[in-house]
């Protein structure tokens, strides 16, 4: 148990040591500790050790974990949010990564205005590919860009991506390079900061960063390997 605060440190250092052998501060790059499927002392753990944003994927475990919890904590929402839960998540959350369809973003839109919000959100993409992952294709992302980002409530800050699993870390490279190219022509084209990408899991951090990702979603390299909540 113990551990976290040390397994935090390192990690923090490692970022650090990536960012300056690329070039970039390590202020650019934001930790997101993913907390799904730990134990709310688990997290206080990682909060005592001066961990403030965690991400959780599950809405049910969010609502149970958070009145355990600081209030002065920042939750992410990193999953794929059901349509069903947009009302119960939206209060909850300071960004929602995982937009992941136009009608997520049309109910989220809706919903925000009813609650009279205006959420954070990224534009989930599935550069890989692959059928088993949420997303929108790099084309539909481009193709859609003027609709969505015409949205009066939700917020677009930027891209997130989940690379597919590779042998090799540097293997992941290309799908974060692809991210941010889409990023910048989306950006380009609709004359709009996104200034944010959401990429690198424990697995490809390092590469992530060195394409450019502000944000890092690591869970198993904080807290050690998930057990069940
Ligand atoms: C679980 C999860 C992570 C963290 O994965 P680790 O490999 O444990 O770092 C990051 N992003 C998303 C979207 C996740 O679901």
């Amino acid at each position: 148990m113990n551990d976290i605060s040390g397994r935090m440190k390192e990690v923090e250092e490692q970022i650090a040591l990536i960012a300056e052998r690329c070039g970039r501060l390590s202020s650019e790059i934001e930790l997101i500790a993913v907390s799904k499927s730990q134990s709310a002392e688990a997290v206080r753990e990682a909060f005592d050790a001066g961990q403030l944003i965690f991400g959780e994927n599950r809405a049910q475990e969010l609502v149970a974990k958070l009145p355990l919890l600081p209030s002065s904590i920042h939750w992410h929402f990193i999953g794929h949010l059901q349509k069903n839960k947009v009302r119960k998540v939206l209060p909850l959350v300071d960004l929602v990564h995982g937009v992941d369809s136009l009608e997520l973003a049309l109910d989220i839109d809706r919903i925000a205005s009813e609650l009279g919000l205006f959420p954070r959100v990224l534009l989930e993409v599935n550069v890989s590919g692959e059928a088993t992952k949420f997303g929108f294709t790099p084309e539909v992302a481009r193709r859609e860009a003027p609709r969505l980002l015409e949205l009066t409530r939700v917020q677009w800050e930027g891209l997130m991506t989940i690379a597919p699993i590779v042998d090799a870390p540097d293997n992941a490279r290309p799908f974060f390079a692809q991210l941010r190219m889409l990023r910048d022509q989306i950006a380009a084209e609709n004359q709009v900061d996104l200034p944010t990408l959401s990429m690198g899991m424990s697995d490809d951090f390092e590469a992530a960063i060195k394409e450019g990702a502000t944000l890092v979603r690591l869970g198993t390299v904080i807290f050690g390997p998930r057990g069940r909540a």
